[in-house]
C-alpha cells in the first residue's frame, strides 16, 4: 500500500502514522523526522533545512524532493510506504507522480486528518511547553498552520478528484483517532 497522511501541525499526524504504518505493515516515512535527524546530525542538508524549519517555513522544493526520491528508492520501499509530511506543494504532489510513474506505480490512499484550529493552536502550546521543539514559539506555530492552510490542505481537492482521499477526524483521544481512521481504510489493527 502506498499512502499519504496528511493534516495540519498538531492534527496528531505523526502520532496516528506511526500506528498505521505498523499495521499496514510498511516503512513510516516522515519528512519532518528525517529533516530533524539531518540538523541534530549536523549534515549539509540540515544545515540547509534548519533556518526554514526554524522560521515555520517549507524548506524549499528542490532539496525536499531529491530526500524523498532517494528515501523512496531504498529496498524497504518496494512493497509500499506512508508518506507523513509530504506532499506539501503542488511541485511534491508532482514529483512524487513522477518518481512512483517511474515504477509503474501511484499513490492508492490519501489520509486527510482533519481538526478545529484553536484545537490544534492548544495542543501545539502545549507540546511546546513540554518539548520544546525548536519551531514551537507562538508565532512560528501560526506560520506553520498558516502555511498548510494556504499552500497545503487546497491539494487534497486533488486526490479527492482522483478518488483517493479519505477524511477522518483528528479530534478525541490518540485511541479514537486510530480506530477511526484504521475504519475508514479497512485495516485490521
Ligand atoms: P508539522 O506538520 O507539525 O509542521 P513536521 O515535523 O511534519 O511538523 O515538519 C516540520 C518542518 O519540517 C516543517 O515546518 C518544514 O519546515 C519542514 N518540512 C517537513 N516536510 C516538508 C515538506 N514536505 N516540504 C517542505 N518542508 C517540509
Amino acid at each position: 500500500m502506498r499512502m499519504v497522511i496528511m493534516g495540519p501541525p498538531g492534527a496528531g499526524k505523526g502520532t496516528q502514522a506511526v500506528v498505521l504504518a505498523a499495521a499496514l505493515g510498511v516503512p513510516h516515512i516522515s519528512t519532518g523526522d528525517i529533516f530533524r535527524a539531518n540538523v541534530s546530525q549536523g549534515t549539509p542538508l540540515g544545515v540547509q533545512a534548519k533556518a526554514y524549519m526554524d522560521a515555520g517555513e517549507y524548506v524549499p522544493d528542490g532539496l525536499t524532493n531529491a530526500m524523498v526520491r532517494d528515501r523512496l528508492s531504498k529496498s524497504d520501499c518496494s512493497g509500499g510506504f506512508l508518506l507523513d509530511g509530504y506532499p506539501r506543494t503542488l511541485e511534491q504532489v508532482e514529483e512524487l507522480d513522477s518518481v512512483l510513474a517511474g515504477i509503474g506505480a501511484g499513490v492508492e490512499k490519501v489520509v486527510e486528518l482533519t481538526v478545529d484550529v484553536d484545537e490544534v493552536v492548544s495542543r501545539l502550546l502545549g507540546r511546546s511547553a513540554e518539548q520544546g521543539r525548536s519551531d514551537d514559539g507562538e508565532e512560528v506555530i501560526r506560520r506553520r498552520l498558516e502555511l498548510y492552510f494556504d499552500a497545503t490542505a487546497p491539494l487534497t481537492a486533488m486526490y479527492e478528484k482522483r478518488g483517493l482521499l479519505v477524511r477522518v477526524s483528528g479530534m478525541g483521544t490518540v485511541e479514537d483517532v486510530s480506530v477511526r481512521v484504521l475504519e475508514a481504510l479497512g485495516v485490521n489493527a
